[in-house]
């Protein structure tokens, strides 16, 4: 047995990886996507956003990058020139649908994946769990 197979055959095979979607500078700011989001997670530019907006989340809850924040409280925005979408309320639409809806409604491809979150099909699935208990 080759060394790579019996290190896959201990571990698993490996885990799917999915990222959050992110808003580049080539949105036209039409505005289609932020209805279809089933997280409540796209944004108009410049307009604060909190984790509860669309969700059922409450009280004190940790962001990926270790902050604290109240589930209601406004958050900056977190783009003044394109609509935007917030990674914490991203689930790639795991659970809702097939494929992430804002990319399929974009009529400029302007919704792509953002590197900077790579979290698994089940990492994904435990925060959709979270944002609508
Ligand atoms: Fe919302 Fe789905 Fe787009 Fe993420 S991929 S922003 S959950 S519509």
């Amino acid at each position: 047995m080759s060394p790579a197979l019996g290190v896959m055959l201990k571990s698993g095979p490996p885990k799917p990886i999915a990222v959050a979607i992110k808003i580049t500078g080539d949105c036209i700011d039409c505005n289609a996507c932020p209805p279809e989001c089933p997280n409540t997670a796209i944004y108009e530019t410049g307009v604060e956003w909190s984790l509860s907006d669309g969700t059922s989340l409450k009280g004190s809850v940790a962001l990926m990058d270790g902050t604290v924040v109240e589930a209601t409280a406004l958050q900056s925005p977190l783009s003044t020139t394109v609509c935007y979408i917030v990674p914490d309320k991203c689930t790639e639409c795991q659970g809702f649908h097939e494929e992430p809806q804002c990319v399929s409604v974009c009529p400029v491809d302007a919704c792509v994946p953002d590197e900077m979150y790579r979290e698994t099909v089940e990492q994904l699935m435990s925060k959709k769990e979270k944002l609508h208990i």
